[in-house]
């Protein structure tokens, strides 16, 4: 890539979350009793995850090294990360990537057991999931037009929105890598879930591409870009939704995860897709959503401008408990989860398509 060349190596800018309050504390009479009971054992492997990231880290999409260096641990194991923030462009990564193999082993076996404690989906996580699928597709519907007749779904978990996009006309297919999954989706609704990852989508084979919380944990979304223009016949249509590293309603401790790889905002995922597509819809509250066109011809990638990069990184500063309890009015969502939990029993007892029939298709 070009911008490999635009910017030195060296750049370093090492910063533990956890250094700054350890040298204010050392200043403290009690400042060895109070480092070894409350920062101690933590902070020292956070700092030695830090050191192995240095070794081996440049930016992922303008391959800056100008790299802040933290750590954080896995919102699940509770295992320490070792992360990285590009001061060139925004962008948040995990600094040692896995190879493709251990990830197509985790992905088609493990990851499900990992996250939901299940092999196949529990009729309550059928509802739910049918739920988001159901509100995805009302919102992807107003952008389609008479071209765009079939639809990929990468990452179609339990075939829940293949499932409700083949109800509303579409020849909807669905790419899953866990087996239990792929194969629940088959048998349950009959519809066209392969087992496999983004390498199933052949050329010119869609109309549109979802990719429904997939960019994140995939090890080259460039790479990723570059299959779904191929995946893509003209003016096809590809739609992401991911998490948004910058939303303040999303709680701190809920924030970083072993198998999300890439953390992005508004700008670095624009920039990503750049060379390959053109934006055509952003949300930006809660959750990333980008409708995006495929260009006829690839062209060079558009980067954020500095004022971009400089708003992005000094809002993820900000970010913290008070944030997310004030702006991203995180103390409601006790009382949401209690409801949508009640919501959720209904499901009890119901075949997996009885759910999703009766969210109200109808209304798409
Ligand atoms: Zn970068």
């Amino acid at each position: 890539m070009a911008a490999a060349d635009r910017r030195p190596w060296g750049e370093h800018d090492l910063k533990c979350p956890y250094r700054n309050k350890l040298l204010q504390i050392s200043f403290c009479p009690w400042a060895f009793v109070v480092r070894v009971i409350w920062a101690g054992p933590v902070s020292l492997k956070m700092r030695r995850s830090n050191r192995r990231g240095l070794m081996m880290y440049r930016c992922h999409l303008c391959a800056s090294t100008h790299l802040r260096l933290f750590s954080q641990p896995d919102a699940k194991s509770r295992q320490v990360l070792s992360l990285a923030l590009c001061r060139d462009c925004s962008l948040v990564q995990q600094s040692s990537l896995p190879d493709q193999a251990e990830l197509h082993e985790y992905y088609s076996r493990n990851y499900r057991q990992d996250y939901k404690q299940s092999v196949v989906p529990t009729p309550y996580r059928v509802h739910r999931a049918g739920r988001v699928a159901l509100e995805r597709l009302n919102r992807l519907l107003p952008h389609l037009n008479a071209h765009h007749h079939t639809l990929c779904d990468v990452g179609a978990g339990g075939g829940e929105l293949v499932y409700l996009a083949c109800q509303v006309g579409l020849q909807a297919r669905g790419l899953e890598p866990h087996e239990g999954y792929s194969e629940f989706a088959r048998k349950q609704y009959d519809v066209a879930v392969e087992t496999g990852g983004i390498d199933g989508l052949s050329p010119a084979s869609a109309d549109v591409v979802t990719l429904f919380h997939v960019l994140e944990h995939l090890p080259d979304p460039l790479q990723a870009m570059a299959q779904i223009h191929q995946g893509l016949g003209p003016g096809g249509l590809l739609v992401i939704e991911v998490p948004n590293i910058l939303q303040w309603d999303a709680s701190p401790a809920n924030i970083y995860f072993g198998a999300h790889l890439f953390y992005f905002n508004r700008h670095t995922l624009l920039a990503l897709a750049s060379a390959h597509f053109e934006p055509v819809s952003v949300v930006d509250e809660g959750n990333l959503w980008v409708v995006l066109r495929r260009r006829d011809h690839v062209v060079a990638p558009q980067w954020p401008r500095a004022s971009e990069v400089n708003l992005a990184i000094e809002r993820f500063d900000q970010k913290g408990w008070w944030s997310y309890l004030t702006r991203g009015q995180g103390w409601r969502k006790p009382w949401k989860r209690l409801r949508q939990r009640q919501d959720e029993k209904t499901a009890a007892g119901l075949t997996p398509q009885r759910i999703l029939d009766r969210l109200g298709l109808n209304r798409c």
